[in-house]
């Protein structure tokens, strides 16, 4: 094998770095080549989690990856490997009306990575996971086997992949279900919120929307806590929308070109962000029409948006709470993190439907993920709030994961030793493993 040099990788929120080995390949014989000469190793696709769980010291990177293998435009079908971004497939199926029914808040993941973290969008409450919308895959195990699974077909496995962060093998390719879509366009309403129990009476009331999605300002107190921006969003129909609703605003793409000093950070940068967002709702609910990369990739504009916070890097702390415990457990939430000083930058707030597989992440009730720049007492103060969290019935996502401890992730998902058991049958020698994995205990033997 040739003799790699190590490189400083990171995933999107810069934390940790490593020195690692990218491996690369083009087609399933090198894939499987490159699997049988490694001893250990793990996925990585275009490294948007925020945390370790592509990071280990080989890493096998998909993105070379990346053919369409087929499109059945009449079925809604899409066979693709498992480099390719969800840009590029985007690019290929919007223009022939159709669209992915899960899409994360970034068009630049990988079909694998999608699947691997079984990636959940703003329609959760109603369409589940990503990985309910794939049709079938193929696996690559660490023993060198390509196993096609699906709910048919070694379903067990289909199950586990789907959420299972890359320790059962190699996702080579998927077939995937696309909906049709009428426009590129989205009705979207938006209605301020007072507080959190206005906020969640929101929700509720508007559980039957296709997309829902909550910004909320953490600085806020008292009986204001939890006001925000509550947003709600349906396809346009062809002929829904006229010219005049169409306010076309110039497409605008800003980079962030060097890491920020840390110090941009502080309090009154958090607090002038919040008003400036808040400011939008203060005319009251509203109509508008954005197009479908200013509602489902506002971010993706903003390119590097992730160097904002220095290099030290920051950390995405997202949770779940099960309905019943989520108006209560949110507030103790918040009034922990005011307590501490420690603040968030952002914080959104989703509502999911049922679990799939053993280790996807959400159960039927409310998210909410949090960026906290990386500074002196961060650590302990999230250690706390696992605490809460877990006491509360709720779990931690591991695509945002780069500390939870084994104690907490295993309460927070409890159906783990059934994900065990198949990585015990399918990688015995724990072949796949990332730094999150070892933390967690996720292997077969115990190291
Ligand atoms: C701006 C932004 C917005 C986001 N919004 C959302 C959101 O709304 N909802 C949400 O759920 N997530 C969201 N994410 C997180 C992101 O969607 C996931 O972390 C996704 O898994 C990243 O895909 P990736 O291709 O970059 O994979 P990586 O980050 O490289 O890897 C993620 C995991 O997938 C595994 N993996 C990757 N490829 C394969 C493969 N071929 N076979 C087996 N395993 C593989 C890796 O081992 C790792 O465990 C967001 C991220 C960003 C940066």
């Amino acid at each position: 094998m040739e003799n790699l040099p190590e490189l400083l990788v990171a995933n999107w929120n810069n934390y940790p770095r490593i020195n690692a080995r990218l491996w690369e390949f083009r087609t399933e014989n090198q894939a499987v080549k490159l699997l049988d000469s490694l001893s250990r190793c793990i996925p990585r696709g275009l490294g948007r989690s925020y945390g370790d769980c592509s990071l280990e010291k080989n890493i096998i990177s998909t993105p070379d990856f990346k053919r369409f293998i087929a499109l059945d435009q009449k079925q809604e079908i899409l066979e693709c490997e498992a480099g390719i971004s969800l840009d590029q497939i985007l690019r290929t199926i919007i223009p022939r009306g159709l669209f992915l029914p899960v899409t994360p808040g970034t068009r630049h993941v990988t079909l694998g990575g999608a699947i691997a973290s079984d990636v959940h969008g703003k329609n959760h409450h109603l369409h589940g996971a990503f990985g309910r919308h794939v049709l079938s895959l193929l696996l690559l195990t660490p023993g060198g086997e390509v196993i096609d699974c699906s709910r048919e077909k070694n379903a067990e496995i289909f199950y586990a992949v789907c959420g299972g962060m890359g320790l059962l093998g190699l996702i080579l390719s998927a077939r995937i279900r696309l909906m049709p879509i009428q426009s590129t366009y989205i009705s979207q309403l938006t209605i301020p919120a007072e507080n959190l129990d206005h906020l969640m009476d929101l929700f509720e009331t508007h559980e039957q929307s296709t997309y829902s999605v909550a910004w909320l300002d953490l600085l806020s107190r008292g009986r204001n806590f939890g006001h925000g921006l509550f947003m709600l969003g349906e396809h346009c129909l062809s002929g829904e929308i006229t010219s005049k609703d169409l306010r076309r605003r110039e497409k605008f793409g800003i980079n962030i070109p060097f890491f920020m000093p840390g110090w941009i950070m502080n309090e009154h940068g958090l607090r002038a962000f919040n008003n400036l967002y808040h400011l939008r709702g203060k005319s009251g609910p509203g109509r508008s029409f954005p197009d479908l990369d200013d509602f489902f990739y506002p971010l993706d504009k903003v390119h590097n948006w992730n160097r904002f916070y220095g290099r030290k890097g920051f950390l995405q702390y997202q949770f779940v709470l099960p309905k019943e415990h989520s108006r209560l457990g949110l507030e103790k939430i918040q009034a922990h993190i005011q307590a501490s000083g420690i603040l968030p930058f952002l914080a959104v707030l989703k509502l999911l439907g049922p679990q799939a597989g053993p280790l996807s992440f959400p159960l039927q009730g409310y998210t909410l993920a949090l960026d906290f720049p990386i500074k002196p007492g961060l650590s302990a103060m999230l250690s706390a709030l696992d605490r809460l969290v877990h006491n509360l019935g709720g779990r931690i996502y591991l695509a945002k994961d780069a500390r939870m401890s084994k104690l907490d992730f295993r309460r927070g998902y409890p159906e783990i030793s059934r994900f065990l058991e198949l990585k015990n049958k399918l990688d015995p020698k724990n072949k796949m493993a990332s730094l999150q994995s070892k933390r967690l205990g996720l292997c077969a033997k115990p190291y």
